[in-house]
């Protein structure tokens, strides 16, 4: 059974990759949900779909999880940077 997507795992279930962040100073925190390290997690868009987030991508290994229903896609994007 796949997987589905768990942010506050901190950690990539496909590749294992670190998604934890730099630590969230504790002032902060509650304008994060009380989050103690941001997170290095990718949002995707696709305007012609949807306006805001669609995806969520693991900066290490690129899999993509659908934000609505956490459940894995196939989808690959380019990323440039
Ligand atoms: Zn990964």
């Amino acid at each position: 059974m796949a997987k589905s997507f768990d942010e506050d795992a901190g950690e990539c279930p496909e590749c294992g990759g670190n998604w934890k962040g730099e630590e969230i100073p504790e002032k902060d925190r509650e304008c994060f949900g009380d989050r103690t390290h941001f997170s290095l997690v990718i949002g995707v868009e696709d305007p012609r779909i949807y306006d805001g987030v669609s995806w969520w991508m693991c900066p290490h290994c690129r899999q993509m999880w659908d934000r609505f229903t956490g459940e894995k896609t196939d989808k690959r994007v380019e990323i440039k940077n």
